[in-house]
């Protein structure tokens, strides 16, 4: 099942704060908007123009693997397909 495939998938997203980077699940970052620092705990914006790029092309890649999953998590557009 592509769903664990997709599930897997981590992403590194840079803390503006301590500049380190923290470890996330693409699927679950497709459903917020904030989340939290690893190392300081504050709260990262992942709305920001390099974190939506960012995100949206990983969760591109795992889109031919867990197609279903993406669609359902991803709430800003229809695919293309
Ligand atoms: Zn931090």
């Amino acid at each position: 099942m592509g769903f664990s495939t997709a599930d897997l998938t981590l992403l590194r997203i840079r803390c503006d704060g301590c500049k380190q980077y923290t470890d996330k699940l693409v699927t679950l970052l497709l459903r917020r908007t904030t989340m939290t620092c690893a190392v300081c705990k504050a709260s990262i914006d992942l709305t920001t123009p390099h974190n939506v790029l960012l995100i949206k092309e990983t969760a591109q890649s795992c889109e031919r693997i867990g197609a279903a999953l993406i669609a359902q998590a991803a709430t800003e557009g229809e695919p293309v397909k």
